[in-house]
């Protein structure tokens, strides 16, 4: 989805120094995007990897999160996929509330009017809560909330969670699919969801 808007916007986001995150990273991390009015995945930052290879979700999280979408017929060409803060924290610590303003005002929520999605698809806690400071990962998971700009957001875990809590590989696969059930809703797309199984696929993949 480049356009002129978005260039501008990135020529921008890769020179920022707008908070001590830009001392500790090695580039920027932008983010994926796939079409408008479409499902946007929104994490946390980027890890060693992400910062390493400038996308996000590359590593054994973005395995996983490969994964999910698969099982649903998709890739990652079809989402866009974004984190909070586009600059990797010191040893992987997660970001902090000042940080997480910062750079979601100045890039975040101009990369959400741009994209203008159907449905966002917070990732772990922390997404979340810059959204909806008050509210709960597990109580919220996969219920609906939705912004003052009327975009639902759809609250999951995040893969690395999964990947810890390996119990839990199962139910993430169904919340995957009650997601996308819920978001081809959105859309008013009568598609009934096939899940596609993969008999090799469990967690043991990802280690
Ligand atoms: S984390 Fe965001 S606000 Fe901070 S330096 Fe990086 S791009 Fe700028």
């Amino acid at each position: 989805m480049e356009n002129q808007v978005n260039l501008e916007l990135h020529n921008l986001m890769i020179r920022c120094q707008q908070c001590s995150l830009a001392n500790s990273r090695t580039q920027v991390v932008i983010g994926d995007y796939g079409p408008i009015y479409g499902m946007l995945f929104i994490g946390e930052a980027p890890g060693q990897e992400e910062d390493r290879i400038g996308r996000p979700f590359v590593g054994r999280s973005g395995k996983l999160l490969d994964e999910m979408l698969s099982q649903l017929g998709l890739d990652r060409s079809k989402v866009s996929v974004l984190n909070i803060n586009k600059c990797r924290p010191p040893n992987n610590r997660a970001p902090t509330p000042t940080e997480m303003e910062i750079c979601g005002s100045n890039w975040l929520d101009k990369q959400i009017k741009n994209l203008v999605p159907k449905l966002i698809i917070t990732l772990g806690s922390t997404p979340l809560k810059y959204f909806f400071p008050n509210a709960k990962m597990t109580a919220s998971k996969g219920n609906l909330l939705v912004l003052n700009s009327g975009i639902p957001v759809y609250p999951l875990f995040h893969p690395s969670y999964i990947l810890r809590k390996r119990n839990l590989y199962q139910e993430y696969k169904k919340d995957f699919i009650a997601m996308y059930k819920y978001y081809l809703k959105l859309k008013n797309l009568d598609q009934i969801i096939t899940p596609i199984e993969n008999n090799q696929s469990n967690l043991d993949n990802f280690f």
